[in-house]
Parts: C-alpha cells; structure tokens; sequence
C-alpha cells in the first residue's frame, strides 16, 4: 500500500471536501501515478496584480525501482480554479 492510499484510501468520501486530482506518467518509467491536492489545505496564497492566486506543489514517486521524483506545480484562482500546471520529470496524463 503506498503513502497515497494510506492517507486517502479508507477514508469516507466527504461532500464538502474540495480536491484536485491528476494522474501523471513517469517519463523515465512511464509508469502513472495519482496525485491529489485538497484545495482547502494544501494550497498557499500568493497576492498577484488583479487577484490572489492559490498554488499547490507536490512530489510524487512511483512505486516501481525508479526514483525519478517529478514535481507538480498548479495554479488556481481564489474560486478554486485550476489556471496553470506544470510537471517536471513527468507528464498529465
Ligand atoms: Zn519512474
């Protein structure tokens, strides 16, 4: 069971709760790894000319012998918004 399902696996499914998922593709290993923002918690506020904007980073890591991290980057408006994202080391599936 790897960290991601530990974390959200069993949990309950809950309405109110606002997140953000994506899959990316390892480009060394190609294999597909989910990742999840919540997008009342993970996110930080940066205050930009004509509005906040709200970013999120993560790192992911297969499970497979490939210690390639790739890194996530995604961007929304303070409505929640997805507005840019960007990966290194893989691509969004
Ligand atoms: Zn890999």
């Amino acid at each position: 069971m790897n960290l991601l399902q530990k974390l959200f696996g069993n949990s309950p499914a809950n309405p109110q709760s606002h997140s953000y998922t994506f899959s990316v593709k390892c480009l060394r290993c190609k294999e597909i790894i989910e990742g999840r923002v919540d997008l009342n918690n993970d996110l930080s506020v940066e205050y930009e000319e004509g509005g906040d904007v709200y970013y999120a980073r993560k790192t992911l890591m297969g499970e497979n012998r490939c210690f390639q991290r790739m890194e996530v980057e995604l961007k929304f408006t303070s409505a929640r918004e997805l507005l840019e994202r960007h990966v290194a080391g893989g691509e969004f599936m």
